[in-house]
């Protein structure tokens, strides 16, 4: 039994914030990780609107920069993935494959995972040219016809990443405007390697056994069907919330986790932070802000749980 006085779990930027800002406070801290550390970061190619960095950053090189500055305030990083999650009186007791870890409070940072668009070739063409990272996936389609499926900032922001590897991006939306931020939106339309179907989506992704030829088309408009020949297929439909570990009633209908603006959820103790939780807006700056509340908010539980009684 490892034991700590705040686990957090995921080490995305919510976690990595929740994390340093805990270590800082003096709390024992283990945040553990299933894969690798910063989250969402690690699929986006630079990012322009993080306060203080007046040029842009690679997601890579920002996450190791959170993970650097909660390190040297003594919070331990461990490659584990938690099996159950579950509170046995006041103490939280999180399973891992090889270890328990004993905690006095938890927050949930597991952020969430791409959402699959469900269309006839999408699972079969997966990594034949049906892709969820632009970065990732993108430098094997230089020059190729590339296909964007989906409407807010994670399809906008990486087909301008696409478009400076190939002159023939096409992006489609299911409605007549996008979700994605304005600034976004205006580069996407004054950028001549993209052209943009609104009203469109995707039916089936073909292909020859081996590789993405072609995906069938429907324009919503006109009601019709109509195939395009494409090499890729990027689909960035949003996000699914990582919630496995908790219980249905500390979420919402969309499957987020409910917190209030403390980051509290229903079972006190339990913290939630960054792109798991219910909210209007998720940002890096977000997930790093939800982080350090649930750092304050959790070692402040903490105290009153020793000492006082707990408000
Ligand atoms: P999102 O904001 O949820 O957008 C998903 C898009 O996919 C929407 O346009 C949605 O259409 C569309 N969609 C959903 N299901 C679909 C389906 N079955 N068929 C066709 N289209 C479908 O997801 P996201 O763009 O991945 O962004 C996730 C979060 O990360 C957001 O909060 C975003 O702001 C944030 N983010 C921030 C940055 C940045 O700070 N630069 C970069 C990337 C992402 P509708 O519009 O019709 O619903």
């Amino acid at each position: 039994m490892i034991e700590q006085d705040i686990l957090i779990i995921g080490s995305g930027v919510a976690g990595m914030s929740a994390a340093q800002y805990a270590a800082r406070a003096g709390r024992s801290v283990t945040l553990l990780e299933e894969l690798a550390p910063g989250g969402q970061t690690m699929y986006i190619d630079m990012i322009e609107n993080y306060p203080g960095y007046d040029q842009p950053i690679s997601g890579y090189e920002i996450g190791m920069k959170f993970q650097a500055q909660a390190e040297q305030f003594g919070a331990k990083l461990v490659y584990a993935s938690v099996t159950s999650l579950k509170k046995e009186g006041d103490v939280f007791i999180a399973e891992t494959s090889g270890e328990t870890y004993q905690a006095k409070a938890v927050i949930l940072a597991t952020g969430a995972k791409h959402r699959h668009l469900g269309v006839e070739g999408e699972e079969e063409y997966s990594g034949k040219g049906v892709s969820y990272c632009g970065t990732c996936d993108g430098p094997f389609f230089k020059g190729k016809k590339i296909l964007v499926i989906g409407g807010g900032d994670t399809a906008l922001t990486d087909a301008i990443y696409l478009s400076k590897l190939s002159e023939h991006v096409t992006i489609i939306h299911r409605k007549d405007r996008f979700r994605a931020q304005d600034n976004l939106i205006e580069q996407v339309k004054r950028n001549k390697n993209i052209e943009l179907l609104m009203q469109h989506t995707a039916v089936k992704i073909v292909g020859d056994g081996n590789k993405v030829t072609s995906v069938v088309l429907k324009d919503l408009v006109e009601n019709k069907e109509y195939s395009r020949e494409f090499d890729a297929a990027f689909i960035f439909v949003g996000m699914l919330p990582q919630t496995g570990l908790l219980d249905k009633d500390l979420l919402d209908e969309s499957g987020y986790v409910i917190t209030n603006e403390k980051m509290e959820t229903k079972l006190a103790g339990l913290y939630a932070a960054g792109d798991v939780r219910t909210t209007v807006f998720r940002q890096l700056i977000t997930a790093a802000s939800d982080g350090a509340v649930a750092a304050h908010c959790s070692s402040e539980y903490i105290d009153a749980l020793e000492g006082r009684e707990y408000r």
